[in-house]
């Protein structure tokens, strides 16, 4: 299998190759060809197996189609794994110029509410401060009227924690029409609720 034959295009492929990935992991070979026909994905998935670039190829594949305002969410339980995975859509996304913003605790809320404002391509943000910043500014909602994606990364760390508050605000703003990417190393009742309710039928990756 070649990340060409999985349906993304040259560029992204051509990007792959230079990054030093030369063919795609079991997590990408399943799950890329899903994202780009349109489903809901779960993929059970460990770190370093792959899976961050398994859902930014094929987001940043159609992003490049349509370069639209906040095109994907990116909720993720940890600081930390919110700057990798900028750097991941950075540096995959390169040809591209893609436009992320990394909102999380800790930082200058008006130089984050700005730069939503701005309507990057990518938001990539911990559940408590998308929260704050959705729910203290009425600019901030509608940035997110037109969002294709939305991805809970670790998303059994996200659900387990005590965030529901927190996505229950974020699913508000989200429209029904977009697809939902979860990634997580493990499978908990929450996910399972979260999947049932699920609108696009669902595809499940275990490795
Ligand atoms: P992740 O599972 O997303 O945390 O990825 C772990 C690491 O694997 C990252 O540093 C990626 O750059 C690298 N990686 C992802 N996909 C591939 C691939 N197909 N071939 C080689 N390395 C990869």
């Amino acid at each position: 299998v070649t990340f060409e034959g999985l349906g993304l295009a040259e560029w992204a492929a051509e990007t792959c190759k230079e990054l030093g990935m030369l063919k795609p992991t079991p997590v990408q070979t399943h799950c890329v060809p899903k994202i780009l026909a349109g489903r809901d994905v779960l993929g059970l998935a460990q770190t370093g197996s792959g899976k961050t670039a398994a859902f930014a190829l094929p987001i940043l594949h159609r992003l490049a189609e349509d370069p639209y305002g906040v095109f994907a969410l990116v909720v993720t339980p940890t600081r930390e794994l919110a700057f990798q995975l900028a750097e991941q859509f950075k540096a995959l996304g390169s040809c591209l110029n893609v436009r992320c913003s990394v909102i999380v605790g800790g930082m200058d809320m008006l130089t984050q509410t700005r730069s939503l404002i701005s309507r990057p391509h990518i938001v990539i943000t911990t559940p408590g401060r998308i929260k704050v910043l959705l729910e203290n500014n009425p600019d901030i909602p509608p940035v997110f009227s037109r969002t294709k994606f939305l991805v809970l990364d670790e998303a059994d760390r996200v659900l387990d924690v005590g965030f529901q508050d927190e996505l229950r605000t974020i699913f508000q703003c989200l429209p029904k029409s977009r697809q939902t990417l979860l990634f997580s190393a493990t499978m908990t009742t929450n996910l399972q609720t979260l999947l049932e309710h699920s609108s696009n039928k669902a595809y499940f990756y275990e490795a």
